[in-house]
């Protein structure tokens, strides 16, 4: 008797070894098929790429995020005739409009990138926009009169937000226009909604706003590649490694259009009504959010570069990649170690 209950232990020993190692196997195995899928769509006026790394169907998640782009899009599109920000724009001088939670959010933090950036983002500008055309098939060189009437009106401080009541009001003769930021934002809720829907990892890319989450399964860092503005789209100057987070670029080279010699780009500088002239051919912000990284991008490249690291220099969040039109690309020291150089015929700085 007792001999036969040993083989019984002896026999038990192994199976239950085998069964823990199955076990384990098995929840692991999942781990280790996790494989990018990539859906593309259009929305915002751009080309949209969600790439999520995930062990079963992601597609209702990520079609959940389409659908949270195309909200915001309602909400904020200047040439949608019913949403907020028209109805906002096309409401008598000084009196109140209701807005929907999103709106209101946006329109709170566009005021604090224009206090920040002391109004070189500034979300008033939308009469400029709309004079210039740029990016439309209407796009000309204003006269002088026509400009300095569209700029008038513009200034942030004439943007009153009752954030409690969700409700905005123009002090001014001026228009909104949250195309700088209205993308960043909306990268981050997609992330927010994979997130939530349990997808371990992913990349979010609205335009050119790319948002980062999670772990690949490989253990390596996303790499995002920062454009060289000289060359075709896709040829990168060099590449930047993160582990979360959000990139963003504005540059001159993005919605232009060129009259005798001249090119005149869609980042406007709120003080002359022209595009802005800097001396820079793009900056890209490296920041914890998209709203951060695209409201920046295009407040930075109106600063110019000495502004503009002053600026990277107080902040604890944000670094930079600028590209200069004399040909320098200039990396701030918080990011310098994960920036690649891929390409010759730059200068490289580290700042
Ligand atoms: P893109 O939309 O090409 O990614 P940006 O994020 O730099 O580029 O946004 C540029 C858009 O923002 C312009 O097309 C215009 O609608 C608006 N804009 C232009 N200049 C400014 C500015 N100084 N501050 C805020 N918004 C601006
Ligand atoms: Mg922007």
């Amino acid at each position: 008797m007792a001999d036969h209950s040993r083989t019984r232990w002896s026999l038990a020993l192994p199976v239950l070894i085998m069964l823990v190692v199955v076990v384990v196997y098995s929840v692991r195995l999942p781990q280790r098929e996790l494989r990018p899928y990539t859906w593309t769509g259009f929305a915002m006026g751009t080309l949209v790429e969600i790439t999520v790394y995930a062990n079963r169907s992601a597609e209702g998640a990520v079609n959940k995020g389409f659908d949270r782009i195309g909200e915001i899009e309602q909400l904020v599109s200047t040439s949608i005739s019913d949403s907020d920000i028209a109805l906002l724009n096309s409401a008598p001088i000084g009196s109140y409009v209701q807005v929907h939670e999103d709106t209101a959010y946006l329109i709170s933090s566009a005021l604090e990138f224009a206090r920040e950036t002391r109004g070189s983002f500034d979300p008033t500008v939308g009469r400029l926009v709309d004079l210039w055309g740029i990016g439309t098939e209407r796009a000309s060189v204003p006269s002088g009169e026509a400009i300095r009437h569209a700029l008038s009106g513009v200034g942030y401080q004439n943007l009153v937000l009752d954030e409690d009541k969700r409700q905005v009001m123009r002090n001014t003769d001026f228009r909104v226009d949250l195309g700088a930021i209205a993308k960043g934002y909306a990268c981050d809720e997609v992330v927010g909604i994979l997130q939530n829907a349990g997808i371990d990892a992913g990349i979010v890319d609205l335009g050119g706003n790319i948002c980062v989450f999670g772990t690949k399964p490989t253990g390596q860092q996303w790499r995002v590649g920062i454009q060289d503005p000289a060359a075709p789209r896709g040829s990168y100057v060099g590449v930047i490694s993160i582990s979360s987070g959000a990139v963003a670029t504005s540059g001159d080279y993005e919605r232009y259009f060129e009259r005798d010699s001249v090119i005149y780009h869609h980042i406007l500088d709120p003080s002359t009504g022209y595009p802005a002239s800097p001396g820079v051919r793009s900056v890209s912000v490296i920041a914890p959010t998209g709203i951060q990284a695209d409201a920046l991008s295009t407040g930075l490249f109106v600063l110019g570069v000495d502004e503009l690291f002053e600026f990277v220099d107080r902040s604890e969040e944000i670094e930079v990649v600028v590209i200069t039109s004399d040909n320098r690309v200039i990396v701030s020291s918080g990011i310098a170690e994960a920036f690649q150089v891929v390409k010759e015929g730059y200068t490289y700085e580290i700042r």
